[in-house]
């Protein structure tokens, strides 16, 4: 143990200066937690904007020779009412005309958002701030150069005791500013932990974990309480959303866990992701169930395939020859189908149809549109007698026609396709027989 909790806090968390408070409060009730990575604020109410969006928003003005004037003056009054707030000696204009000298550049643009929240944060903690650029780097083609910044970073951090550094950027080989893709925080959150070698990264949101279903469908889904990074891929992949997909390798590959809280309700203990899950722990054999619509099946049917070498290759080279990249590829006796997203299938759907015709010459090609995927993922399923006959009758009991399965050959989730009228009550079902019960 190192005694080291690497704590990032999202933009929810540090919306405004009462959230800013609960959060100074989260990290001094544990000494353990000396590195925060900090957002940029985020929304404080369902229509507002996050500062990030402005920053976006100032830049695209500023290029297009429009007036950005109001947009900056939005920022620097949104940092103004914090900083008055929290009562704190914080120079903003110096920071806000700093900003306005290099409008031009995207990214740093958009990095000042974390950048200037970060150092408020750090002079209200009265903790040293560091920025992200002294210490993230990537390569010359934009990749994080992970080999420099784990071990530059970790030694920087190390030499201070507690710091804030800004999440979202690092800097490329000329010094200039890079961001990750939006929600970056996450990846740097993990970066961090990673460098000084954490006990764990605490990622802190506005929801307590995450859910085993998707809330807008399932009423009040149980949070899941542990989750390996597997199940977790698995469940992002097909739309549950909780964390940034980059943000688990880093920590992954050391066996950091992370543990997702939330800021507003800091007595939930949340979820927490794991390699493995704690022995002895009892629950489920389904851990969640996520989906996602818009999917179209094209099958293809052709008496003694299965004698044919390379027919499937060459299929799925059809594909990707089309630059599409296909999600399942259930297979039959003589007929295969390949599930494809619609909206990129429609693009190239006339040549792909052509192509297959003409290179494989099957008996019968038919697509089924309006499909969508939902996948139910557990460790426990692998041991666990009967899972899919539960998962079957439960549709069956709904009145709802299965239109394609796909197990997962890690028999770690079951992939079923239904109509997408039929999506919502799919989901329900599943979730009272496999979770619920
Ligand atoms: N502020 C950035 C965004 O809105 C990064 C983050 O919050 O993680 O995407």
């Amino acid at each position: 143990m190192n005694n080291i909790i690497t704590a990032k806090f999202g933009g929810t968390s540090l919306a405004d200066a009462s959230q800013i408070k609960k959060v100074a409060a989260i990290i001094t009730a544990n000494p353990e937690r000396k590195y925060v990575v900090a957002s940029a604020p985020g929304k404080r109410f369902s229509d507002d904007i996050k500062i990030t969006d402005m920053l976006y928003k100032c830049h695209a003005q500023f290029t297009n020779n429009e007036n950005y004037s109001e947009t900056l003056g939005k920022i620097r009054e949104r940092y103004a009412g914090i900083i008055s707030e929290l009562g704190i000696e914080f120079d903003i204009d110096a920071e806000i005309s700093e900003l306005e000298k290099n409008l031009a550049h995207k990214d740093y643009t958009a990095s000042r958002g974390e950048y200037i929240n970060s150092k408020i944060i750090a002079k209200f903690l009265n903790w040293p701030f560091f920025d992200a650029a002294d210490g993230i780097f990537f390569t010359s083609s934009g990749v994080l150069d992970e080999a420099k910044t784990f071990s530059t970073l970790g030694e920087k951090l190390k030499a201070l005791s507690c710091a804030v550094i800004p999440g979202f950027y690092g800097a490329l080989p000329d010094g200039s500013i890079k961001t990750f893709s939006r929600g970056g925080s996450d990846v740097t959150g993990s970066i961090v932990a990673r460098s000084v070698n954490a006990d764990l990264y605490e990622n802190w949101t506005d929801v307590s974990g995450m859910l085993s279903a998707d809330p807008r469908i399932v009423k009040n889904p149980r949070v899941i309480d542990f989750i390996t990074y597997t199940e977790l891929r698995e469940l992002s992949y097909m739309g549950a959303s909780v964390l940034h997909e980059d943000a688990v390798f880093p920590v992954r590959k050391a066996g950091i866990p992370i543990n997702i809280r939330n800021t507003n309700r800091p007595d939930d203990n949340g979820t927490m992701i794991t390699a493995s899950l704690p022995k002895n722990l009892s629950r489920k054999a389904v851990t969640g169930i996520a989906g996602r619509k818009g999917f179209s099946s094209i099958r293809v049917e052709k008496s003694m395939m299965n004698g044919e070498t390379g027919f499937g290759a060459k299929l799925l080279y059809i594909f990707s020859d089309n630059g599409l990249p296909f999600e399942h590829c259930p297979t039959g006796i003589d007929t295969i189908s390949v599930v494809v997203n619609s909206d990129l299938f429609d693009e190239k759907r006339d040549k792909i149809l052509r192509e297959i015709k003409n290179e494989l010459d099957p008996d019968f090609v038919m697509i089924e549109k309006n499909l969508s995927a939902i996948a139910v993922v557990g460790e426990g399923m692998v041991s666990v007698k009967g899972i899919a006959a539960k998962i079957f009758s439960a549709l069956a009991n709904a009145g709802i026609n299965i239109r394609m399965i796909d197990q997962g050959s890690d028999e770690l989730n079951i992939i079923i396709g239904v109509d997408e009228k039929d999506y919502e009550l799919a989901i329900n079902s599943l979730y009272k027989a496999m979770i619920e019960a």
